[in-house]
């Protein structure tokens, strides 16, 4: 059955002709009444895909602890931003800001927080999970940023962020577009490569590989690069992607946790494609920030001390629980810390990078730690 977005995408086909990829997946994820985004709570089992700091409260802590730490090193500003890129359900800030306790004393009482986010129905589940504190909600982030100090946390938000796709042919290179006639469908089509797409060429490349570039990710990244600058601060961006150049198509739909067609159910399936880190170090070098990482999300959750942290916790469950219950919510435990740090679950494929305009400042978790754990 067609849906109401696919309608909306195949009248703005017909009229200004093949669509290019980034308008594709923005209007699938964001479009202000039927994107994805916009109307529903995608995470969880019942939802179409899970996140880390929905599968354990363990996340938002260690992170919650990571700010305290390089809020410290900031040398306690009195008032600072914390700010959170697409923060979903709200979960990772309530679990950071339960966790940071009597070690970080003065970080609530200096911190405003900052949410980045355009989606309504996600703004109210956020609103609820952070109730009783003041937030303030962007749909962009702010160019000069907020006027203070900021320690940024973006969690599965660039990820979200539209990417195009270039092929050299022989001819040189194209784009790739979307097409659709009645008769074929939805198509991909290729078309001369616009002039603002040139500096996302890949220095080397491979004849009819396809190649990923996200002009509104390194815009995104440039902004927060230039807040940092301006600002003071650090920004902690966490994320499954690489960290060498590579070429290949990651763009990828789900739907109740399994992958299925880009062009299916346009509107209710989540869209997202592998962040390229090593643009983001690159950019970040270009502008002289101190740039750590970017390591692997299993290796910088171990340096902030996971296991020890469900240690505490089993411990916890075993004193307060009752022992028919607590056998499950210990082995449960055991089960998210493996999803979370394992390189055959999230520990490889996501990647954690730090950036802070600070020389001085040593962002915890960066160490490299053995393979293999
Ligand atoms: N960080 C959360 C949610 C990740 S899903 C977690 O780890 O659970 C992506 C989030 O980014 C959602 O909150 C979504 O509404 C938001 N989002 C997606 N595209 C966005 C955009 N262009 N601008 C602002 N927020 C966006």
């Amino acid at each position: 059955m067609e849906t109401p977005l696919e309608k909306i995408i195949k009248e703005i086909i017909h009229r200004k002709g093949p669509m290019d990829i980034g308008s594709f997946m923005s209007l699938a994820l964001t479009h202000p009444e039927f994107g994805y985004y916009t109307n529903r709570d995608p995470f969880g089992i019942q939802g179409d895909f899970i996140t880390a700091p929905e599968i354990s409260q363990m996340f938002g802590e260690l992170i919650g602890a990571w700010s305290v730490n390089i809020w410290q090193q900031m040398g306690r500003p009195k008032k600072f931003a914390l700010c959170e890129c697409g923060p979903g359900r709200g979960t990772l800030m309530q679990d950071a800001i339960r966790s940071v306790g009597k070690r970080g004393s003065g970080f609530l009482e200096s911190m405003q927080i900052h949410l980045i986010e355009t989606s309504p129905k996600l703004k109210e589940l956020q609103r609820r999970a952070l109730e009783g504190r003041k937030i303030k909600w962007h749909k962009e982030l702010p160019k000069k940023g907020f006027g203070m100090p900021v320690i940024l946390i973006a969690n599965e938000f660039l990820d979200a962020l539209p990417v195009r796709q270039i092929i050299r042919t022989s001819k040189g290179w194209r784009e790739r577009h979307i097409d659709w006639n009645e008769g074929r469908g939805f198509q991909y089509v290729h078309k001369p490569l616009s002039k603002t797409l040139l500096d996302f060429i890949p220095t080397h490349s491979r004849e009819y590989a396809i190649y990923e570039i996200s002009p509104a990710r390194a815009k995104f990244f440039s902004s927060i690069c230039n807040i940092i600058l301006e600002n003071t601060g650090a920004a902690l961006l966490l994320d499954y992607g690489y960290t060498m150049p590579e070429a290949g198509e990651t763009l990828q739909a789900v739907y109740r946790h399994s992958y299925t067609n880009v062009f299916d159910n346009i509107g209710n399936n989540d869209l997202t494609a592998h962040v390229d880190f090593h643009i983001l170090e690159k950019i970040a070098h270009s502008k002289n920030l101190k740039v750590y990482g970017a390591v692997s999300q299993g290796s910088f959750l171990m340096n902030l001390g996971i296991f020890q942290r469900a240690e505490m916790l089993k411990e916890y469950v075993r004193k307060n629980g009752d022992s028919n219950s607590a056998t499950k919510q210990i082995e449960k435990i055991s089960q998210d810390l493996l999803r979370l740090t394992s390189p055959f679950e999230m520990g490889e494929l996501f990647k954690v990078l730090c950036v802070t305009q600070d020389k001085a400042n040593s962002a915890n978790g960066f160490t490299i730690t053995p393979e293999g754990f």
